[in-house]
């Protein structure tokens, strides 16, 4: 019911004379009165097609109706708007042909379909508020931009764990008026080993400790300690010198839980006129302490390095057990971290050798000094309970998360 023969019938044989098409046409009046009576007249070019009458009306209107409440989006009412009241509609069509009914027909013709065109103008109205408003809902979602958002959505990681440590034993150092050097990981044999008073026969020498750099005879080698650091420092800056020498070193070694060929270490050096092995232990004190806290107390094992004397072995008493507490406390015999022993090992230490201040340019009868070395893979493993040391290089991410992202 909804349009024009022309549009109801494409390629149907519609005459030119029933494109107004109500099936009250003009004539109906004027030829015969028969339109009431016989709504669908010959004339008409399809059954069912337009009609004045109460109920196909409200058929048009309910149809109507019916659509626009089913139309999901304005796009779609739109197409509801054209099809039930556009034109080519029934509503409209009746609407047109009310002009040419029968006078006394036209008021009631005209108030049933006004009314019902009325209501379905109404419901397109409110349903298209209705869905216009959704949709801009939707696509202002759609839109937001969260100003507050990270511009930067990347994960933030965390500083190594090795590289924290050092920066904190560095700022140990800093701290007591210490500055911090640093040298060529590729080092010269002879700042190496022979500064340091290392005989040709030193079993360090050999390829089976140290790894040498081609070609052979270059007398290069990758620096088996940071040892080279304090000669070039005495060499460049000569006494007095106060200096911590973190950096990498490297040895020939397999890897395995507590071996690398790769590690850290950190050598303290103090150069000036007389030191004591008093200074090298209450130095040594003062890093324990801000290492592991507790009451710190090194003791001194003899031993001997070519490059200090006297040498000594220096443990740190344990930071995990009662031991902390002091000689008068008995050890934990069951405490990982020293084993019952109440002591940790942590590195060798001495008094500066005369050679070693000789080959670097200061004169041992007017300044002393002492040195130590710790390595930092091994404070990291006692201090935060690292079993294995190969968990610091594998590049795992969750290692470096364990530790949170303190810088
Ligand atoms: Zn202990």
């Amino acid at each position: 019911m909804g349009s024009t023969p022309h549009a109801r019938r494409p390629g149907g044989a519609a005459s030119p004379r029933m494109v107004r098409g109500a099936r009250v046409p003009a004539r109906a009046s004027s030829e015969h009165s028969r339109t009431k009576a016989n709504p669908v007249s010959e004339t008409s070019p399809a059954p069912g097609g337009p009609s004045i009458d109460e109920q196909s009306i409200t058929a048009a209107v309910d149809a109507a109706l019916a659509a626009i409440a089913a139309a999901p989006d304005t796009a779609a009412l739109k197409q509801v708007r054209i099809e039930h009241v556009g034109d080519a509609s029934v509503l409209t069509s009746a609407n047109r042909a009310i002009k040419d009914l029968p006078k006394e027909q036209k008021a009631a013709a005209g108030k049933l379909v006004g009314q019902g065109k009325g209501r379905v103008q109404k419901e397109l109205a409110a349903r298209q508020a209705e869905l216009a408003a959704a949709e801009e809902e939707a696509a202002l979602a759609a839109e937001t931009v969260d100003m507050t958002l990270p511009t930067d959505r990347r994960p933030r990681g965390a500083a190594h764990p090795l590289w924290t440590l050092t920066e904190r034993i560095e700022d140990f150092f800093v701290g007591i008026g210490w500055e911090i050097a640093e040298g060529p990981e590729a080092e010269s044999s002879w700042l190496n080993f022979d500064a340091l008073n290392a005989d040709a026969e030193h079993p360090s020498r050999s390829l089976q400790d140290t790894l040498y750099l081609a070609p052979e005879n270059s007398g290069m080698l990758l620096r088996t300690q940071t040892s080279p650091v304090q000669i070039r420092a005495m060499l460049e800056r000569g006494a007095p010198l106060y200096i911590a020498c973190p950096g990498t070193v490297y040895r020939a070694d397999e890897i395995d839980a507590t071996h690398s060929p790769m590690f850290n270490q950190v050598e303290g050096l103090a150069i000036d006129k007389g030191l004591t092995m008093a200074n090298l232990v209450g130095t040594l004190d003062a890093l324990a302490a801000h290492l592991f806290g507790g009451a710190p107390i090194t003791r001194l094992r003899p031993n001997h390095f070519p490059f200090t004397e006297p040498s000594a072995e220096m443990d740190f008493r344990c930071f995990a057990c009662e031991a902390r507490l002091g000689l008068e406390h008995d050890a934990d015999p069951d405490c990982r971290v020293c084993g019952g022993t109440g002591w940790i090992e942590m590195g060798g230490c001495g008094m500066v050798h005369p050679n070693v201040l000789r080959a670097a340019g200061v004169d041992p009868e007017e300044h002393q000094g002492f040195a130590f070395g710790l390595g930092i893979e091994r404070i990291l493993m006692l201090r935060n309970g690292v079993a294995d040391m190969r968990d610091m290089v594998e590049g795992d991410v969750r290692f470096s998360q364990h530790y949170g992202t303190e810088i």
